[in-house]
């Protein structure tokens, strides 16, 4: 699938696919091929993607 206009979470290239969940046109760098989802949906989607939230430092 190829879809026209720019990435709309960079807006610097141009986009490559469709985000099958917000719909998100995104380039290859924000598309997550195996999960069909924009970056953004990835991160918040991937249970093994933890951030630092939670940790606390002196
Ligand atoms: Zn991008
Ligand atoms: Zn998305």
């Amino acid at each position: 699938m190829s879809v026209s206009g720019l990435c709309q979470i960079c807006e610097s290239r141009p986009a490559q696919e469709r985000c099958e969940n917000c719909g998100t046109l995104a380039c290859d760098a924000h598309y997550e091929r195996g999960a069909g989802l924009c970056a953004d949906c990835s991160a918040r989607a991937d249970p093994t993607d933890h951030r630092d939230v939670d940790v606390h430092r002196f």
